[in-house]
């Protein structure tokens, strides 16, 4: 059989040594300094891709956290890849043990298009802060996004350090087959298990980033206002196509009509115009999730459905943004992720009636509370499970180098960003010293009656 040229590629790679801690500042420093100099052309790019993606968009969620990740890793990886030592337990006293964190080896990156630079990038920066090589596979739905990530890579990387693989879906198939010493996969929940059952043929370990339906829970007596003015932020970023953008709101019945008019009020204030002159509002990716789209709300009640721009110009795939009145629980709206600009708000009796309904559904990605009250919070916290739990602001966690991000059940498994996505993306290797005085001989066969004694005396 012949081998493929990925194979060979992975082969060869694996052959190689792990990067030092000085290669990969060196890669760190030129990733960030390579970043910062190609902003207007991952701008470009991602816009070409889109049709029309907003500016200050990338640069916040492409470009700045990108930066901020790498910033954070350089300051803190010669404290990260230090092994923790310590002497071991006093029956074996005076050796010593040590974890030392060491590369898995290649890592392979696949990346969905939504956003195709970062997601991307961040999972890259762990895994050379680990000192690891990486195979990257770049969505096929944002090619020219892919390109550019092929070039700025191949300008930073020798090719044996970084290769990035461009395809179709078959090329990303023979990628996830491939057998790497880590995968980090991020996309959807149904891709996810395609991935996790590929990887699984050489038991490749595999980080999922998945998506799901991330509810917004409204406290009774928290401000609308101030809900509606996050919400809108979270929503409409980037047309609703982020893993965390609020997916629906639930909220009490009769707090629903005054929740629409704060939308609305922040909605406009953001965007005050839908029409193509308005930078600020990204399109929807492609035709096919227009009509996706569009076909979600096909099959909903008119009376249903509120546009929120009363001429809403949809075309070459900008897509104004939507609310919808308290949807029925069956609606493919309210079963699958809906990933674009449509806002259902979901009536619920009270805090308990939501938690419900949110424990009847898959685990989300990110469950985001609105509440000033800590017996809320906590109850939400404790009786509900989540990838992350915010309070009080949409999508920001995402910017906490601090914090792990990653999803639970359907959302996904493994994290990473900051301290988290180095060690995801290396080998805690267990280390024992054996000390040259040997206390183990004291319990080694043959047993005789003193050593008997002794084990029985520690037992
Ligand atoms: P997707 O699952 O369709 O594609 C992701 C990647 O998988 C792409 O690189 C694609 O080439 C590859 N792929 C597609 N079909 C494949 C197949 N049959 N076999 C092997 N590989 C295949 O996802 P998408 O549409 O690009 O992205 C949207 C999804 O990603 C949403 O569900 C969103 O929530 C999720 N997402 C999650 C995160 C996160 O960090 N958790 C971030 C962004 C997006």
């Amino acid at each position: 059989m012949q081998t493929h040229p990925m194979q060979t590629q992975l082969q060869h790679m694996q052959a190689l040594p792990a990067l030092s801690l000085n290669q990969r500042l060196d890669r760190l420093k030129a990733l960030s300094k390579a970043i910062k100099e190609n902003k207007q052309g991952i701008i470009d790019a991602i816009s070409s891709d889109y049709g029309h993606r907003a500016s200050s968009e990338t640069l916040l969620a492409e470009v700045l956290v990108n930066l901020e990740d790498i910033k954070h890793t350089i300051k803190h990886l010669p404290r990260w890849v230090k092994a923790n030592k310590w002497t071991a337990d006093w029956k074996f006293w005076p050796s010593r043990c040590a974890i030392i964190p060491e590369a898995k080896g290649v890592v392979g990156i696949m990346a969905p298009w939504n956003y195709p630079f970062n997601l991307v990038t961040g999972p890259l920066t762990a895994a050379i802060a680990a000192g690891n090589r990486v195979m990257i596979k770049p969505s096929e739905v944002t090619p020219n996004t892919a390109q550019l990530i092929q070039s700025l890579m191949a300008d930073i990387f020798p090719e044996d350090e970084v290769t990035v693989i461009l395809g179709d879906v078959a090329v990303a198939d023979e990628f996830s087959r491939l057998a790497f010493d880590h995968l980090l996969f991020t996309g959807s929940t149904r891709v996810g298990k395609i991935i996790m059952r590929n990887a699984a043929e050489n038991l490749t370990p595999v980080t999922l980033e998945l998506g799901g339906k991330s509810p917004v829970l409204i406290d009774r007596d928290y401000s609308l206002d101030k809900a509606a003015k996050s919400i809108a932020k979270g929503k409409w970023f980037n047309a609703g196509q982020t893993c965390i953008a609020p997916d629906y709101v639930l909220i009490e019945a009769n707090r629903i009509a005054p929740l629409i008019k704060a939308l609305k009020k922040h909605t406009i204030s953001a965007y005050p115009s839908m029409t193509g002159s308005n930078d600020d509002y990204s399109c929807v990716v492609n035709t096919q999730h227009f009509e996706r789209l569009q076909g979600l709300l096909k099959q909903l009640p008119k009376e249903q459905i509120i546009e929120l721009y009363p001429d809403p110009q949809n075309h070459t795939n900008r897509m104004a943004p939507v609310i919808v009145n308290n949807p029925d629980k069956q609606q493919e709206l309210m079963q699958e992720e809906i990933f674009g600009p449509i806002l259902p708000i979901v009536a619920v009796q009270d805090l308990d009636d939501a938690i419900d309904y949110i424990n009847q559904g898959d685990k989300p990605l990110t469950l985001y509370l609105f509440s000033n009250r800590r017996t809320t919070i906590r109850q939400v916290r404790q009786l509900t499970s989540s990838g992350s739990l915010a309070v009080n602001e949409t999508l920001v966690h995402f910017a906490q180098q601090r914090l792990p991000f990653g999803g639970i059940g359907a959302s996904g498994m493994g994290s990473y960003h900051g301290h988290q996505g180095f060690i995801t993306m290396s080998h805690m290797k267990s280390v024992y010293y054996q000390s040259r005085l040997n206390g183990n001989d004291l319990v080694r066969a043959p047993f005789t009656k003193l050593k008997k004694k002794i084990i029985n005396w520690m037992s």
